[in-house]
C-alpha cells in the first residue's frame, strides 16, 4: 500500500486557499488534549483565528514574547507533566509562575480598557534564548518590566513579533483557560 506515501500534503492555507504564504499549523487540540481542530493556515488566517482565543481566555497566563530559532509556540497548564517540560524543578517553576501571575490585575496597561489576563515578558528578559530560561529568574526583574495585558493587546504583540521574525510555526497551541504559560519552542 505505497499509495498513501505519495498522497500530497494539502497545499496552501486551508481557510483562504492562499498558496503564496508559508503555512503554519494551528493545533487547537494541543496534540489531542483539548477539543478543537488542526489546521494549516497562512499567517493572516492564523492571526484571525487565534484572536478570539486570546480574547475569550478567562485565566491568567505568563506570555513570553515569541523569539527566533524556534518553530513552535506552546501552551502549558499547571499539571505536573507540563511543569516538568517547563523546568527541571517543576515545583520551583510553579511557585515562580504563580508569584508572577499575582501581578495580573486590573486593566490592561496598553489599552487601559479591558481587564488584563496576560503578563507580557519581553524577549530581552530571557536574552531571546527560550532554551536557557529558568522561570524563577524572571522574578529578578522589576515589576513594571512585565506589563499586564488584555487578550486583544497580548495577541497583537505575539503576532507583531511573529511577523517581524518571519517564523514558520510547525505547531501553535492557542490559549485554553487552563494555560498558565505560553512560550516558544522546537516542534
Ligand atoms: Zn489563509
Ligand atoms: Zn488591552
Amino acid at each position: 500500500m505505497l499509495r498513501g506515501l505519495f498522497k500530497r500534503e494539502p497545499k496552501g492555507c486551508e481557510v483562504c486557499g492562499n498558496i503564496d504564504d508559508r503555512t503554519h499549523l494551528l493545533d487547537e487540540t494541543w496534540r489531542g488534549r483539548f477539543p478543537g481542530e488542526k489546521r494549516r493556515l497562512c499567517l493572516k488566517c492564523l492571526k484571525q483565528l487565534t484572536q478570539s482565543k486570546f480574547q475569550s481566555f478567562r485565566g491568567r497566563c505568563l506570555l513570553l514574547e515569541p523569539v527566533a530559532k524556534s518553530n513552535a509556540f506552546y501552551g502549558y497548564t499547571a499539571s505536573k507533566e507540563d511543569l516538568r517540560l517547563i523546568d527541571n524543578s517543576p515545583e520551583g517553576a510553579k511557585e515562580a509562575i504563580m508569584t508572577l501571575l499575582d501581578r495580573v490585575s486590573g486593566r490592561c496597561r496598553q489599552c487601559e480598557e479591558e481587564v488584563a489576563s496576560f503578563l507580557w515578558v519581553p524577549a530581552a528578559a530571557f536574552n531571546a534564548k527560550w532554551w536557557e530560561l529558568r522561570v524563577a529568574q524572571l522574578l529578578d526583574h522589576p515589576e513594571d518590566a512585565f506589563p499586564p495585558l488584555c487578550g486583544l493587546c497580548a495577541h497583537r504583540r505575539v503576532f507583531s513579533a511573529l511577523e517581524e521574525l518571519q517564523t514558520r510555526l510547525d505547531e501553535m497551541q492557542p490559549p485554553v483557560d487552563e494555560t498558565i504559560l505560553m512560550f516558544s519552542g522546537e516542534s
